[in-house]
C-alpha cells in the first residue's frame, strides 16, 4: 500500500514537472501524418474516395443471392425490389464502412405493420438495419424503420411520409473474432436517418433473425445486401467508403 502511494506521488510529481517544462505552443502541435484530402460531393453525392455502388443506371455492382444477375428493376434513377426475385447483394465484399443510400417506400399504402414498405440494409450481409414505412404505422419498436432488427429500437422516429425519398448514413465497424472463431469485440453501428441520429454507436449483439436469438458466427468481409420482403421499395444514390 505504501509502495503504491509512493509510486502515485512520484508519477504526479513527474506529470507536474513535465507540464511545467512545456512553455512553447509548438511542442504540442502534431504535423505527421497529414490527413489525405477527400473532395466532398455536391449535396449527398459521393465524395472523391467513395466506391459508387449504384448511380441510377445499372446493377453492374450487384448480383442475386446465387451470384447471378440481380433481378430488381432499374428506372427513373432508382432500383426497385421486384417481388420474388430475392435479395440483391454487392459483388464486392466490405469490412468496416461508411455507407450512404436513399430509399423510398411505395406512395400507395396497401397494408400495415411489417407488411408496409418492408426491406432492409444488411451490413456484412447479416446485420439488418430495418427499412420500413414507419410513418403513422405502428409495429414493434425494435422492428420499425432504422431499428437494428429485433435488437435496438431507433432513438426517435425520423420517417418521412410514404413515397418520399429518405436517407441513411451508416457507420459500421466490423466485429472481431480470435483464431478460434470466438467474438472478442462486438461490431458497432451508427445510423443517421434524414440528418437525424437514430442509432448511436450501438454494439451489435449478433445476427438479426426474424425468429430466435442473435448468433455470432465468425466472419471476415462480406457483401452489402438489400432485402426483398415482397414490397416494391426503391433505392438510389448508393455509395460506400471503406474504413
Ligand atoms: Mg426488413
Amino acid at each position: 500500500m505504501k509502495r503504491t502511494y509512493f509510486l502515485l506521488m512520484c508519477s504526479m510529481l513527474a506529470y507536474f514537472y513535465l507540464e511545467a517544462q512545456i512553455t512553447d505552443p509548438k511542442a504540442t502541435e502534431v504535423w505527421e501524418p497529414e490527413p489525405r484530402v477527400v473532395t466532398p460531393g455536391q449535396g449527398t453525392n459521393a465524395p472523391s474516395d467513395a466506391i459508387i455502388l449504384f448511380d441510377g443506371t445499372n446493377l453492374d455492382e450487384w448480383s442475386n443471392k446465387d451470384g447471378a444477375a440481380a433481378g430488381w428493376t432499374v428506372g427513373d434513377g432508382a432500383m426497385t425490389v421486384k417481388k420474388g426475385t430475392g435479395i440483391v447483394k454487392t459483388k464486392r465484399n466490405f469490412g468496416s464502412v461508411q455507407l450512404h443510400l436513399e430509399w423510398r417506400t411505395p406512395a400507395e399504402v396497401v397494408s400495415e405493420g411489417q407488411g408496409r414498405g418492408n426491406s432492409g440494409v444488411f451490413l456484412n450481409g447479416i446485420y439488418e438495419v430495418q427499412v420500413l414505412d414507419s410513418y403513422n404505422n405502428r409495429t414493434y419498436s425494435n422492428g420499425q424503420a432504422a431499428s437494428i432488427y429485433k435488437q435496438y429500437m431507433p432513438l426517435v422516429n425520423a420517417c418521412k411520409p410514404p413515397g418520399e425519398w429518405q436517407t441513411y448514413d451508416i457507420i459500421y465497424m466490423q466485429p472481431q473474432f480470435n483464431k478460434d472463431g470466438v467474438k472478442v469485440k462486438s461490431g458497432t453501428l451508427t445510423v443517421i436517418q434524414n440528418g437525424i441520429l437514430v442509432q448511436n454507436n450501438i454494439e451489435i449483439k449478433g445476427t438479426t433473425p426474424y425468429i430466435g436469438l442473435p448468433k455470432n458466427p465468425a466472419h471476415g468481409d462480406g457483401p452489402l445486401l438489400l432485402q426483398d420482403h415482397g414490397n416494391p421499395v426503391s433505392y438510389r444514390n448508393i455509395w460506400v467508403r471503406e474504413l
